[in-house]
């Protein structure tokens, strides 16, 4: 039942565009009413008309120690009382900056800023700067925010409303962009017999989250890393989405391939508007002040956001990420076991607390093969899980995440209201 969320969309549609403040939230490819939500707690959701959800989603990524983690609200609560917003540097920021350092390979230094989208603008106009060269190389299907020059066949929300090349980026902009396959590394060398030293970076999401969920293939990134080393380009993993998620020092750290930058958001501001970009010392000096190259913001460094960023780190040891790899291991051996007794045309994928399922029996390596998957049949699922109570992302181009809240309990519960929802969405 979501008769409130109904009315409340109807009225939220004559103000906002679609309804929504992010364009994925309205449904529009899986169609139906998106519940409205009233508060989570843990692993779970609530909507306007009380129902509850165990959540998989989890705000795209960042709740990775459940909603409302009494730690987090509790500092926070801390933190406001001594003021929301200052404009000049604080120590917390220091300590968020130190963390991070700390765990991830080559990260010498860090600037933080207020969206991913903002990161991974900051990143490639440094890698410009640093470089003197105009042009980089992007992969079909990855996203990396709303930034003009990364509209150029993107995936996540770009994907799924069908306008991956968005209308208002210029000829100009999109000259400088170029288009990579994922796991091609053919494709990419194709690029640089072109233009041997025209590229300033190669910027990708080491595992592709917004077409669903791509591991890299064995050897994709070290050959990335070999080419960047012989064309003087900067290579930029996106890690807003696999950043202290796949594991204690993300991507990096898991497939053990280091970037000369880095790109973070998400679960580094512990649900609130906290991104950052950083990478090798002597790249990160060329960013103003101690650099030319320009980038600020008003609220960057937010005392809220830093410190629930830090809490959760802190919340995140070594230990963390053993249960979180263990649970999501629960949950893609159970769907597999259902895929493989039903002899379903599906394809999953999981790396770390990260997932994805696809409604294809093919492989799924590339961006093409997603294009190949049911998406009827991908609504029809997500439509069966909502209604038994489980909150999947509303596209087939989007990654599912777990939290430490996703108990065994809960996953098994997920797995049965999964093999009773598949059993309806094959049923003809
Ligand atoms: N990069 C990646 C890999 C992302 O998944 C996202 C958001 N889903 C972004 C960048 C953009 O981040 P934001 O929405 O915070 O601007």
């Amino acid at each position: 039942m979501l008769e409130k969320s109904q009315q409340l969309l109807q009225r939220a549609t004559k103000s906002i565009p679609g309804g929504v403040n992010s364009p994925v939230r309205a449904f529009k490819s899986v169609g139906g009413t998106p519940p409205f939500i009233e508060r989570a707690e843990g692993a779970y959701l609530f909507d306007a008309d009380g129902n509850r959800y165990i959540d998989y989603v989890l705000t795209w990524g960042p709740a990775i120690i459940g909603h409302a983690h009494p730690e987090v609200v509790e500092a926070c609560q801390a933190a406001m009382a001594k003021g929301s917003s200052f404009g000049a540097p604080t120590e917390l920021e220091i300590e968020l900056a130190e963390t991070m350092i700390a765990r991830v390979p080559g990260l010498d230094v860090v600037r933080l800023v207020n969206s991913g989208t903002e990161a991974c603008m900051s990143a490639i106009r440094l890698a410009r700067g640093a470089t003197g060269r105009d042009k980089f190389i992007k992969f079909a299907g990855c996203y990396h925010g709303h930034a003009d020059s990364f509209l150029i066949a993107a995936g996540s929300g770009a994907l799924t409303l069908g306008t991956p090349n968005s209308p208002g980026v210029t000829e100009g902009t999109a000259k400088d962009t170029l288009l990579a396959q994922f796991n091609d590394l053919g494709s990419v060398r194709q690029i640089f017999e072109t233009f041997p030293t025209d590229v300033a970076a190669i910027i990708l999401e080491p595992v592709c989250g917004n077409t669903g969920c791509i591991p890299p293939d064995p050897g994709f990134l070290e050959g990335l890393r070999e080419l960047c080393d012989a064309h003087g380009t900067v290579l930029i993993f996106d890690e807003v989405m696999t950043g202290f998620r796949v594991g204690y020092g993300g991507a990096a750290g898991r497939f053990g391939v280091t970037p000369d930058l880095y790109t973070f958001g998400k679960v580094v501001g512990g649900g609130f508007p906290l991104a950052a970009y950083g990478g090798k010392e002597a790249l990160m000096r060329h960013v103003a002040p101690d650099g030319p190259v320009y980038q600020a913001g008003t609220l960057s460094g937010n005392p809220i956001a830093v410190t629930a960023g830090l809490k959760t780190l802190q919340l995140l040891t070594p230990e963390v990420y053993e249960g979180l790899e263990a649970a999501s291991l629960r949950l893609s051996e159970g769907m597999q076991a259902i895929i493989d007794k039903h002899s379903y045309p599906m394809t999953q994928h999981r790396v770390g607390a990260m997932f994805g399922v696809f409604f294809t029996d093919k492989t799924v390596h590339t961006h093409e093969d997603v294009h190949g998957c049911d998406l009827e049949r991908f609504n029809a699922f997500f439509h069966a899980m909502l209604k038994r109570g489980v909150y999947l992302a509303p596209s087939q181009y989007e990654a599912g995440f777990l939290s430490t809240h996703h108990s065994d309990d809960l996953i098994d519960q997920t797995l049965t209201c999964a093999e009773e929802a598949l059993a309806e969405v094959f049923a003809d």
